[in-house]
């Protein structure tokens, strides 16, 4: 069970936890906990402050969220508990305010002191998880993932070591477990072979989760946040929409790119090796059974299952009539790209032509300088990603034709089909797209 920032986000939030975890005490959990809310980014915003010679400003940052976890201690623990709490919190601030001062000073590669400096948010939640589930008569073991998940040495992303992780989980989770006793450790943090302290990357913990899930074979993965699983298309604009019961690991995949909601398929890679469900659900609303993520053979079938959005799209096309017939043009094209750290998303080519999506354009105007010497080219700013998502979508005839008479008057720019077996990709302008949501979500998901 893997709870997510605003799920420990405070004292209520905690008590939602408390319940979730002791209605499901039968199934033997391990819980996974992310940092308290908006702690991740508290507390990178200090190592940068003190990379910036102000470490006493850094500290000082972060005075509001060690007060945030003291309040939480204040609503639940024991004046025993407490009183370690508490210690253990000083014990922090004293270390946090040395690693300030070391980056300041540059002491030590900076990136292993940033991993250092963000673990706290996981290690100091998960502690505090452990004493509040323990008040509410849980017999809750704290563990700490820097020993259980073992890592390369990329600070900052650092790549789990598969078969070490499997073995040290199986062994540290599985005799708490065989006690009666309900693990309890952080999400995102883990150590090298050397036991230097790494990150899994930003929103890490469903990666954690899942490589402690796939370890122990676990029956299901539960990811807890603060939406009800994966719905059929953006409530802000369709009301309407549902949330969907399943949905496939490729389905899933294809969702990631739209936005955090949906997992990003990395982190559930573990899961999908192993075939072990997902299943996102809301820690407001624990009686309503989420989206169950599944292997596609046991996810339910339908030729439309999800239509998603993403607005801020720029579309470069570029031409070039020395295309035509010759080879190692894509690969000098997307050589530029990788040059100048640009991610392109759709792309689609004709013989002379290549149009292509991107979503970052911090570097757009480099890009197009290397790419003119190619061919020529053209941007189209402001358009918006549509993408209609559902296993029959390859195979199930009709369903292009029925799309697109549902928006026949609004003009294409570029469409994208087939490249996945569930998915069809299209842009449109910015300014239109809230309408396409509208038609698309009332053709496939009205009740008539
Ligand atoms: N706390 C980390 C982050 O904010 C990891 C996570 O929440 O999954 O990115
Ligand atoms: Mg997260």
């Amino acid at each position: 069970m893997k709870f997510g920032g605003t799920s420990v986000g405070d004292s209520a939030a905690f008590e939602r936890v408390c319940r979730i975890v002791a209605e499901q005490i039968e199934n033997q959990p391990v819980v996974v906990t992310s940092a308290m809310t908006k702690v991740t980014d508290a507390l990178l915003n200090a190592f940068y402050l003190a990379g910036k010679n102000e470490p006493e400003t850094a500290f000082e940052s972060l005075a509001p969220h060690f007060a945030r976890h003291l309040e939480v201690a204040e609503h639940f623990l024991s004046d025993e508990a407490k009183k370690s709490f508490y210690s253990e919190i000083e014990k922090s601030k004293r270390e946090l305010g040395e690693i300030l001062d070391r980056v300041s000073r540059r002491s030590l590669p900076v990136q292993l002191l940033k991993d250092v400096i963000v673990a706290y948010g996981e290690l100091l939640a998960s502690r505090l998880l452990t004493e509040v589930l323990r008040s509410k008569n849980i017999n809750a073991r704290f563990a700490d993932a820097r020993r259980l998940i073992v890592t390369d040495d990329e600070h900052g992303a650092a790549n789990p070591i598969w078969e070490e992780t499997e073995k040290i989980v199986r062994l540290e989770l599985g005799s708490i477990i065989e006690r009666g006793e309900v693990p309890v450790l952080g999400g995102f943090i883990a150590a090298s072979r050397g036991g230097e302290t790494t990150t899994l990357g930003r929103g890490g913990s469903d990666y954690s989760a899942a490589l402690v899930g796939a370890a122990l074979k676990a029956r299901e993965i539960q990811i807890w946040t603060d939406v009800t699983g994966v719905l059929t298309t953006d409530p802000r604009i369709c009301p309407e929409a549902r949330t969907l019961k399943t949905l496939s690991y490729e389905e899933a995949a294809e969702l990631a790119y739209f936005g955090a909601k949906v997992l990003h398929p990395k982190t559930i890679q573990p899961a999908v090796d192993w075939q072990i469900p997902v299943r996102v659900c809301n820690s407001h609303e624990p009686e309503m059974r989420g989206t169950m993520i599944l292997p596609s053979s046991q996810s339910t079938p339908r030729k439309v299952k999800s239509i998603a959005y993403k607005k801020g799209i720029t579309i470069l096309h570029i031409t070039s009539a020395r295309m035509l017939g010759a080879y190692g043009f894509m690969s000098a094209i997307f050589q530029i790209f990788e040059r100048h750290r640009t991610v392109v998303d759709v792309v689609t080519t004709s013989e002379v032509s290549v149009s292509l999506t991107l979503d970052n354009t911090a570097s757009l105007e480099a890009v197009v300088k290397d790419l003119r010497r190619i061919g020529t080219v053209e941007i189209e700013p402001q358009q918006a990603v549509v993408c209609v998502v559902g296993s029959g979508l390859r195979d199930t005839s009709g369903v292009a034709a029925q799309i697109f008479a549902a928006i026949s008057d609004i003009n294409i720019s570029l469409i994208s089909h087939g490249a996945s077996s569930v998915n069809m990709t299209f842009v449109v302008q910015e300014n239109v797209v809230n309408e396409v949501i509208k038609r698309l979500h009332g053709e496939f998901f009205s009740e008539n």
